[in-house]
């Protein structure tokens, strides 16, 4: 018999009932060590009191408001973050999906408002993850994702991560924009080098090309800037954000240049509960510590302290993990046995891994983070990595 909750998830037998900080507490009493922040979400850890009294003063005043409305926590939030960075204008959804729902439609628009309406192609990238809608499964094209699922959206063409000469090959006078996240998270912690994301950004200014940045994972802070992009210093046209934005409400934006979202004018996309008093009041909190110099110094630092207790640990156990990848607070340990088995020794262990795809165990911690939290996490993986030699050696 089909269970009650639709079973489309594999769970491990946890019942969390608790969070603190970086701290998750089981119902027996367990006090688990969260390197996984539910996916990049929990930027703040769990229950920060500043986000709890954002959502509780805003939850007395006006949950919801039509988008009918003005809304003036929605306004406030997009102005930070158009201060923040190099958008003009913002749109905000309840996921990372909805983002990328939007982005693609907001390119589309663009070359149909320029005149250029056969502009529809996107090029995406193998590994690459934008969401589970018709469009974000179309735009990634991986068997796993889209099988079953036909007729797909048309308009896409999958590229090989890295593979500029293909990249290069694929554009034509369909070509429309290239979307790609500077960091591949579900695809393994694989970062897009800085000079690769620079070249990206020249081959749309002299292809005439949207550069459409996925920020979902890894933007936010999460890498010790504000957005992944800044490292490259160069700027998108169009860019997805959502999990850290909310700190653990559903929110998502996507952030665009004036000259990018002109299509958008009113009538062309909406959305019931995008932007609502309670998501914004709780994003417009997490943005004033994210977007905090020192706060973001903070991620690169214990970020590179965590980064040197990873690459102790390969060391330590060269059978069981072989290469750090990413920055700041979006690590990736390559593993040698399955990295599911690594996952669930970290249970065994006290701490909270997320596998990644190309055998990748993924950290991404609170940003907040504290020195003592990461020397602990490193313990913790160690005791983890012991626990599958042990189980590799009794075979
Ligand atoms: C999680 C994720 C998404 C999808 O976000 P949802 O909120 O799950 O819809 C899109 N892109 C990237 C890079 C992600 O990590």
């Amino acid at each position: 018999m089909i269970p009650s909750v639709l079973p489309t998830y594999i769970r491990a037998p946890l019942h969390f009932v608790k969070g603190e900080g970086a701290w998750l507490i089981e119902e027996d009493g367990r006090r688990f060590l969260d390197l996984g922040s539910g996916i990049a979400v929990n930027a703040l850890g769990h229950a920060h009191p500043a986000l709890v009294t954002a959502l509780t003063e805003q939850a007395q005043k006006v949950w919801h408001l039509s988008n009918l409305y003005e809304i003036p926590q929605q306004e406030a939030l997009a102005a930070a973050l158009v201060d923040a960075t190099f958008a003009d204008t913002v749109f905000f959804t309840n996921s990372g999906t909805e983002a990328a729902e939007l982005a693609v439609k907001m390119a589309r628009k663009y070359w149909y408002e320029k005149g250029q309406p056969q502009k529809t192609t996107i090029l995406t990238f193998t590994g690459a993850f934008h969401g589970r809608s018709s469009a974000a499964i179309a735009a990634v094209g991986t068997e796993k994702m889209v099988k079953g699922f036909g007729p797909l959206l048309p308009g896409f063409k999958q590229i090989p991560w890295g593979d500029w000469d293909a990249l290069d090959a694929a554009i034509d006078e369909t070509t429309g924009a290239i979307m790609i996240e500077p960091i591949q998270g579900e695809g393994g912690i694989r970062p897009l080098p800085d000079a690769d994301l620079k070249m990206l950004r020249k081959l749309c200014d002299d292809k005439e090309l949207l550069l459409v940045l996925d920020e979902v994972q890894c933007g936010m802070g999460r890498t010790g800037k504000l957005f992944a992009h800044e490292w490259a210093g160069v700027t998108p046209d169009i860019m997805m954000v959502a999990k850290g934005i909310g700190g653990g409400f559903p929110l998502g934006a996507v952030l665009a240049t004036e000259e990018a979202a002109q299509g958008m004018v009113a009538g062309t996309h909406g959305s019931t509960y995008g932007g609502n008093p309670l998501g914004c009041a709780v994003g417009l909190e997490v943005m004033k510590h994210v977007s905090d110099e020192a706060f973001l110094a903070n991620v690169n630092r214990i970020g590179g302290q965590l980064r040197q207790g990873l690459e102790g640990l390969i060391a330590a156990h060269p059978d069981i993990f072989e290469e750090v990848r990413g920055s700041g607070l979006m690590l990736g340990l390559k593993c040698k046995p399955a990295v599911g088995e690594v996952v669930k020794a970290g249970y065994d262990n006290l701490v909270i891994t997320v596998p990644a795809g190309d055998n990748v165990l993924r950290l991404l911690p609170p940003l907040n983070l504290s020195e003592e939290e990461a020397a602990e996490a490193i313990k913790r993986l160690d005791a983890a990595a012991t626990e599958v030699a042990s189980q590799i050696t009794a075979g």
